[in-house]
């Protein structure tokens, strides 16, 4: 197709019409794929051919939803996964050996951070950190066997910006693969291969669904590394539901419509909460008084759908806060229609350490909320009186 325009590609990337010349992509729910002879079943597990085998290698609805992913990171292949997380570790598995060692942002997914300090050193695999202000750190932290430099952007909930080019810059100097899990901008604001990633990792869970309903995953990049994920995947199994894919695939199709107006809704609540009595500080990519703000707007198109604010009077102040909002939903989830908040230091942070807490910026009376799509009117006054 000649057109650039990733509204357009998301919309008009189609798997073949079928016979019956149906407008919108359906549904494929077979296992398998049948051979026309045993000279076309012997080429196709040569590997001569491009074609579907089984679905646990490629379905047509995995392969629709990935193709647009790849269109609009600028990849050019990619794998989809069962789930955001089931991206995350097959990539390592598959790029890494025994022995590795990986360098990444401290201000990372829960449960990635689960994988690098208890799953991956089964195999001996280690990791060093650093901390968002800390890029002058990195190079010390390289070692003779370091392959990976890891990272997201907007972080997770404290809502910091990591210069993504300089990442780049560094992994390129010292040959590492970076690997950026973009999951909080989609591609739709930001692309991080061109600022230097080799691959981007996506929980399809969040925006990209959209609506809260189904969970999924996707890596994207060069060629070659897919190649190795795409082998591995193959053998253990961590595939796409064909009707996650098809979901998927779907809501992609609006995507840039829906993140456009979540970002208009988040800039509102983020202003909103930027002159309310109760609240010490505001974090939103977009506002002027973000720390990161030029760099912000140097590699993000908007600010994203996650606002986080300090509540004055710390854990008993954001519980408090909890219990009193009416509207939005208390939820772990993010990115979806739904508008939700919650207090990462008395929940989902609750089990770290006050001091590694403090360093990936969650006080103690950090609100992290997820702006979904309700009227941005509505959504102001349920923080309002929350917060009073
Ligand atoms: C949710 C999330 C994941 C994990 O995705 P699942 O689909 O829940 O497995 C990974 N990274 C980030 C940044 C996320 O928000």
């Amino acid at each position: 197709m000649n057109s650039k325009h990733i509204e357009t590609q998301a919309i008009r990337t189609q798997i073949e019409r079928s016979q019956f010349l149906e407008h919108s992509s359906p549904l494929y729910l077979t296992s398998s794929y049948v051979f026309e002879d045993a000279e076309d079943m012997r080429a196709s597990f040569a590997d001569e051919k491009q074609r579907n085998i089984y679905s646990r290698y490629s379905n047509p609805n995995t392969s629709e939803f990935v193709e647009k992913i790849c269109f609009m990171e600028g990849a050019e292949r990619g794998y989809a996964f069962a789930s955001g997380m089931s991206a995350v570790f097959s990539t390592f598995a598959a790029l890494l050996n025994a022995d590795d060692h990986i360098v990444s942002c401290r201000s990372i997914f829960g449960s990635t951070q689960t994988l690098f300090n208890n799953i991956l050193p089964k195999w001996n695999i280690s990791n060093s950190y650093f901390k968002i202000d800390e890029l002058d750190t990195i190079e010390s932290l390289i070692q003779p066997n370091t392959k990976v430099i890891y990272a997201e952007s907007p972080t997770n909930p404290a809502v910091d910006i990591l210069d993504v080019q300089r990442l780049g810059d560094i992994a390129k100097k010292h040959g590492l693969i970076f690997i950026i899990d973009n999951c909080f901008a989609t591609p739709y604001l930001q692309q991080p291969i061109k600022f230097g990633a080799d691959l981007v990792i996506h929980s399809a869970t969040k925006l990209i669904d959209g609506q809260g309903r189904v969970l999924g995953g996707v890596t994207v990049g060069s060629s070659e590394l897919i190649q190795k994920i795409y082998l591995f995947s193959r053998n253990t199994g961590p595939a796409l539901s064909p009707f996650n894919a098809w979901i998927l695939s779907k809501s992609l199709e609006t995507l840039p419509v829906r993140v456009d107006r979540h970002c208009d809704n988040a800039l509102k609540v983020a202003t909103f909460l930027e002159s309310h009595d109760n609240v010490n500080f505001v974090k939103y990519p977009f506002l002027k008084s973000h720390p990161q703000y030029e760099l912000a707007k140097k590699q993000m198109s908007q600010g994203g759908t996650i606002v986080a604010f300090e509540i004055k009077g710390g854990i008993e102040a954001g519980r408090k806060f909890l219990n009193a909002i009416q509207l939005l939903s208390l939820s772990a989830n993010l990115g979806d229609t739904r508008s939700i908040v919650t207090h990462p230091a008395s929940t989902t942070h609750a089990k770290i350490p006050e001091d590694i807490r403090l360093q990936t910026g969650i006080t103690a009376g950090l609100i992290r909320v997820s702006v979904g799509l309700e009227h941005p009117e509505d959504i102001i006054n349920d923080l309002k009186q929350a917060l009073s």
